[in-house]
């Protein structure tokens, strides 16, 4: 685990790919006098560390925001009594589809649309924003950094992975990403997976390669991922996922 400082109270918690993948987890940590906020917590194994970095430091987690429940993003709620859980009103339909006994954990606060919180000199800003995920959240900090989940997953040399549409809805994943070009001028873009992008012009680049796949398959539902490919020599890691893209949502 590396601890990354962006700024004096916020810092990553960066975790390398387990052998054999290029998924790494971030996990965020915004600081506030002796407590601080999560964002995404990893797998549990992941947030055991940082919990102990973090009493180490006398630090209390006051709130959990989650960009989505995904297993992978909420292992930890539970290893912090007392801490809100901050996540989008859908959550629910993603922990009854992912893990048992979910009840456990779903959000004490929900974001119904759009919702902000002031802590000491940090607002963060938080934004229903399904893509990857139906239970998406996009989470603004400070005006500055942009919280995006798995709508946007690299490698940590940020070489992108394929957009993965996890319940099949390409348009959603369209219209996430199309948010985020519209929201991200002037911010920095912090995935969970991958490296964190601060250049417009690669954030640019990287969410265009995303749209004009996503169309291409929303187009063209048999195609396979050479297809894409040689139509248009965008070339994206995780390639194996094309195929849980490709059947359309039952709706
Ligand atoms: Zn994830």
């Amino acid at each position: 685990m590396k601890i990354i400082s962006l700024e004096k109270d916020i810092f990553i918690y960066q975790f390398e790919p387990a052998k054999g993948s290029y998924i790494g987890i971030n996990i965020f940590m915004i600081q506030h006098g002796n407590e601080c906020i999560i964002i995404d917590t990893g797998y549990r194994r992941h947030f055991v560390q940082v919990l102990k970095d973090l009493n180490d430091k006398g630090l209390k987690v006051s709130k959990f925001i989650l960009t989505h429940f995904h297993p992978d993003h909420i292992g930890g709620l539970l290893k912090v009594k007392d801490a809100d859980i901050i996540g989008s009103i859908f959550a629910q339909d993603t922990l009854k589809r992912y893990v048992e006994n979910y009840q456990k954990y779903l959000p004490t606060k929900v974001v119904v649309d759009k919702d902000t919180i002031i802590f000491g000199r940090h607002t963060i800003e938080m934004e229903i924003n399904k893509g990857h995920s139906k239970d998406g959240l996009l989470i603004t900090l400070n005006n500055k950094y942009m919280f995006v989940g798995d709508d946007v997953i690299s490698d940590y040399h940020g070489n992108p992975s394929i957009p993965f549409c996890s319940e099949k809805d390409t348009l959603a994943h369209i219209s996430s990403i199309n948010m985020i070009i519209s929201k991200s001028s002037e911010k920095i873009i912090l995935p969970t997976h991958g490296k964190m992008l601060d250049n417009r012009d690669d954030i640019v680049k990287d969410l265009i390669k995303r749209l004009t796949y996503l169309h291409f398959i929303n187009e063209n539902r048999n195609a396979t991922y050479d297809d894409f490919y040689q139509e248009t020599k965008i070339s994206f890691l995780g390639r194996d996922w094309h195929v849980l893209n490709q059947i359309r949502k039952v709706i």
